[in-house]
């Protein structure tokens, strides 16, 4: 992960959280998802770990799959695929999702479940 894509998706993450968790003050992780002691972060090296409360004692999370998972969560909330997949010359915004990236109409337990059928891009070609 390059350092400016680091940076935007720290900025973003943290726009949404506010500035009432400490965790906010660790400039080198991407926090997650909270959990009762800490928040399970991204790291600027695409590893996933469980930092403390405090932003002590980080503990990198060895499943594949849980950290695949904690991450595929985080681009479900925000529209990054945008950030990686070039627009088509030809593309209209989608007409599900009006160019959001997120599924309308949905539950808020599934909407952060659930991708737009243009993939969160907002966009699909002609
Ligand atoms: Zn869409």
């Amino acid at each position: 992960m390059t350092e400016s894509v680091f940076d935007r998706l720290r900025t973003l993450v943290l726009a949404r959280m506010g500035v009432s968790h400490e965790i906010v003050r660790r400039m080198d992780v991407v926090p997650l998802e909270q959990t009762v002691d800490g928040w399970y972060c991204l790291l600027g090296d695409g590893q996933v770990a469980h930092v403390k409360s405090d932003g002590a004692d980080d503990e990198l999370v060895s499943s594949p799959e849980r950290a695949t998972a904690l991450i595929g969560n985080l681009a479900t909330r925000f529209p990054i695929a945008t950030w990686f997949v070039p627009r088509s010359v030809n593309a209209h915004p989608c007409p599900v999702c009006k160019g959001t990236g997120i599924t309308p109409g949905l539950p808020s337990n599934l909407a952060a479940q659930v991708v737009c059928r243009c993939g969160g891009l907002g966009w699909v070609p002609s």
